[in-house]
C-alpha cells in the first residue's frame, strides 16, 4: 500500500489552520536566506507559501552571501530579543565561509523551530518534549501514527546517520513513548553487511542520498518502507526528475506500505515545520 503523505500532510495542516484561527495573536517565523542558491529559494518560498496558508507571519530577511559570520550571528541576535519573532529558520546550506555549527548555536533554542540546537537535540535524546524535534523525523514518526503503523518493540532499521534525520530520528523512534518504543539500528556508508542488516528490519528508512539505493532484495517480504531521499536526475531529454532512495517500482511489490517519492515524506517536514512554529508560539504565551 502506497502511504499518501501529501494527504496525510494536508489533514495535519488543516487541523494547524484551524487552532491558529482561535488564537487572539498569530505565529510568526523569520527565515534567513544567505545568497541565492536556487534550490535554497524554491525551499523558502514553499515554507513561505505554507506559512501563508495557514497565517502564520513569514518574514524572508535575504542577506547577500558575502556577509562575514560576525554579521550573521549578530542578526540572528537581533531576532531572538525582538518578541515579536517566535521562531527563527536559517535556510541550509550556507556559504563556505560560515561554520553552520557557530550559527545554530547561536540561535535562541526556545526559537529553533528546525530541532538542531544542541540544546533540542539533548531534549530530543532525554526525552524532554518541551524541546524541539527536527521536522522530518517529526513527520516520519506522525505519518507511522497516521498510517496506524504501531511501532512498538518492532525493528526499524535507518540507513543514514545524518544530524538532521538519521541521528534525531533514531533518538526519536526509541524513546519510552507513545508512538515510538522501536528497537532501532542505525547503519551508514561504513556498515558491514549493510544488506543483512537492512532484511531484518519490520520498517526501513532510506535517508542516504543516493537514488534508488535501496533494492528488492534488501528488505524483507511485507516490511514498511519510508524513503527520504529526495535526488534529482538529468534525464535524457535533459528534463528533471526526482527519485528517492528506493527503488520503488520494484520494491514496492514486496513492501506492505511504502511511502512515493516526491508526495511522502517531503510534505510531512513542511507540515512539522508548521507544528513547531505553532508549539514556538504557544509556549511563549
Ligand atoms: P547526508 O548526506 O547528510 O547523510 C547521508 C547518510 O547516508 C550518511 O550517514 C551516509 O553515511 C549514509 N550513506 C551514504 N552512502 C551510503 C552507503 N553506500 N551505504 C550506507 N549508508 C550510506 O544526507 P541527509 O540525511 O541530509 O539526507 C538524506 C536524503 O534525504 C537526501 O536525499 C536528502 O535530499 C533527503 N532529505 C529529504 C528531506 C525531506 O523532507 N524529504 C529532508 C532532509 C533530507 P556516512 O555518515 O558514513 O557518510
Amino acid at each position: 500500500m502506497i502511504i499518501d503523505g501529501k494527504q496525510v500532510a494536508s489533514k495535519i495542516i488543516k487541523e494547524i489552520k484551524d487552532k491558529i484561527s482561535s488564537l487572539q495573536t498569530k505565529p510568526s517565523i523569520s527565515v534567513i536566506l544567505v545568497g541565492n542558491n536556487l534550490a535554497s529559494q524554491t525551499y523558502v518560498k514553499m515554507k513561505k507559501k505554507a506559512c501563508e496558508n495557514t497565517d502564520i507571519n513569514f518574514k524572508l530577511i535575504n542577506l547577500d552571501d558575502k556577509i562575514s559570520q560576525e554579521d550573521l550571528i549578530k542578526k540572528i541576535k537581533s531576532l531572538n530579543e525582538d518578541k515579536t519573532v517566535d521562531s527563527i529558520l536559517i535556510q541550509m546550506p550556507l556559504p563556505k565561509h560560515i561554520d553552520p555549527t557557530k550559527v545554530i548555536n547561536s540561535i535562541d533554542p526556545s526559537k529553533d523551530v528546525d530541532g538542531f540546537h544542541p540544546v533540542n537535540v539533548g531534549k530530543l535524546l532525554i526525552g524532554d518534549e518541551t524541546g524541539f524535534v527536527s521536522c522530518t523525523p517529526l513527520g516520519i514518526k506522525s505519518l507511522l501514527e497516521e498510517s496506524n503503523i504501531d511501532i512498538k518493540g518492532k525493528h526499524v532499521v535507518i540507513v543514514g546517520r545524518s544530524n538532521i534525520v538519521g541521528k534525531p530520528l533514531f533518538a526519536l523512534l526509541i524513546q519510552k513513548a507513545k508512538g515510538a518504543n522501536a528497537t532501532v539500528t542505525v547503519v551508514h556508508s561504513e556498515t558491514k553487511n549493510l544488506k543483512e542488516i537492512t532484511k531484518t528490519a519490520d520498517i526501513l528508512v532510506a535517508a542516504i542520498g543516493i537514488a534508488k539505493f535501496i533494492k528488492k532484495d534488501m528488505i524483507k517480504k511485507n516490511a514498511v518502507v519510508i524513503d527520504v531521499g529526495i535526488n534529482h536526475e538529468v534525464q535524457k531529454d535533459g528534463t528533471k526528475k526526482i527519485f528517492g532512495d528506493v527503488d520503488f517500482e520494484n520494491v514496492s511489490k514486496i513492501a506492505s506500505f511504502i511511502t512515493p517519492v516526491p508526495g511522502g515524506v517531503g510534505p510531512m517536514t513542511i507540515a512539522m515545520l508548521l507544528s513547531n512554529i505553532l508549539k514556538s508560539h504557544i509556549q511563549k504565551k
